[in-house]
């Protein structure tokens, strides 16, 4: 075939690359620990059995809408839903983004952001946060001020430092942005509080959400925004016609019959994680605060990679954050059962020894 090239910024691009290893305990990907409830299985295959394989599904999933929107005590016209809340980002990046036009990130922060953004041929404004990972308004204002970004993306809890935006920020926030400013909530229900309240018609704001991680339904590739409905009516435009086929329907209309069980998962992950962060206290390293279902942290007196070699060498797998940009020597552990947390912890006490 004679060489067609890429566009020319695609071809100078680096994929997202999340390296998978085989191990027994796996804690660098932030999924669930466990499968969702039997009775989420035993119920989508009844409901599968009903499907009309033949026709297309239902196009704007008015099923799944409606439970959202109850679930969130909000209008359905103002939930969008896609294929992961990574194609809900994309879909926001294809619809306000571009060619010419401009979004900020502050680092460091969810790397899809920036390359989703790029993706869809828009510029990416990279902002800093301070030293501690907080964010400082007056750097914010300054951003935003220099780069006019028709989105704003923050991300509470963040990921990958975990730590959570204080309501006061999102608020300030949102004052000062031109555009629209963009919550990814991917771990929100771990956190105490959600910038869900802030949403309504006259705000520019969305707030992301993912069945992946609180509903243990990573495999299922669902994810969704609540925000305004003269944005969703936006989205609706842009997104493939059938984007959802019928099984992601039905799946995520199910999950959430099962609300009150998918909770008390969170609760459980929460309480883990108070344990799992005050074993790494009494360790040599640096614990950064966290409001989500994983925890980061830097080894004092050993290189990141290091430790990050040794803890695969006892067959744990841990994210290794250690060479990225601004995240020197940290490594990321995903909340898992209470065993294998005990043998992560176990195998980080004899690394560090
Ligand atoms: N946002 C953040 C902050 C994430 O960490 C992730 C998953 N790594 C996503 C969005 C994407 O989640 P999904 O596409 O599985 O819904």
């Amino acid at each position: 075939m004679a060489q067609v090239d890429p566009r020319a910024d695609v071809a100078l691009m680096a994929g997202y690359h999340s390296p998978q290893l085989d191990v027994d305990v796996r804690l660098n990907t932030n999924e669930a620990p466990g499968p969702p409830p039997a009775a989420f299985t035993e119920r989508l295959a009844a409901r599968l059995a009903e499907v009309d394989w033949h026709r297309y599904p239902d196009r704007s999933y008015r099923a799944l809408r409606t439970a959202l929107a109850a679930q969130h005590g909000v209008d359905p016209a103002q939930v969008f839903v896609a294929n992961g809340s990574n194609e809900v980002l994309q879909t926001l990046c294809l619809t306000y983004g571009g060619a010419g036009r401009r979004v900020a990130t502050f680092e460091p922060t969810y790397a899809l952001h920036s390359h989703i953004a790029r993706i869809t041929g828009t510029e990416v404004v990279e902002g800093e946060r301070n030293d501690d990972f907080t964010l400082d308004l007056d750097t914010v204002a300054k951003v935003l001020a220099d780069a006019d970004p028709v989105i704003t993306f923050l991300c509470s809890p963040n990921n990958p430092t975990g730590m959570v935006e204080p309501e006061d920020t999102i608020r300030q926030v949102l004052a000062m942005a031109p555009g629209l400013v963009v919550v990814d909530e991917a771990y929100g229900q771990f956190a105490p509080w959600s910038a869900l309240e802030l949403v309504d018609d006259d705000t520019p704001l969305v707030v992301t959400r993912t069945y992946s991680k609180t509903w243990a339904m990573a495999a299922a590739r669902l994810g969704y925004l609540v925000g305004p409905r003269c944005l969703v009516d936006e989205l609706d435009k842009v997104v493939l016609p059938y984007h959802l086929d019928a099984m992601k329907q039905i799946a995520g209309t199910v999950a959430l019959e099962l609300h009150d069980e998918m909770e008390a998962r969170v609760a459980a992950i929460v309480e883990e994680r108070g344990r799992l962060v005050a074993a790494l206290t009494d360790l040599p390293v640096d614990v950064f605060p966290s409001g989500a279902n994983f925890v980061l942290f830097r080894p004092r007196a050993r290189a990141g990679a290091d430790v990050w070699q040794g803890l695969v060498d006892r067959s744990v797998l841990v994210r290794n954050c250690a060479s990225w940009p601004r995240l020197d020597d940290c490594l990321r552990v995903t909340i898992g059962t209470r065993g294998e947390d005990d043998r992560f912890l176990d195998a980080l006490k004899e690394v560090l020894a």
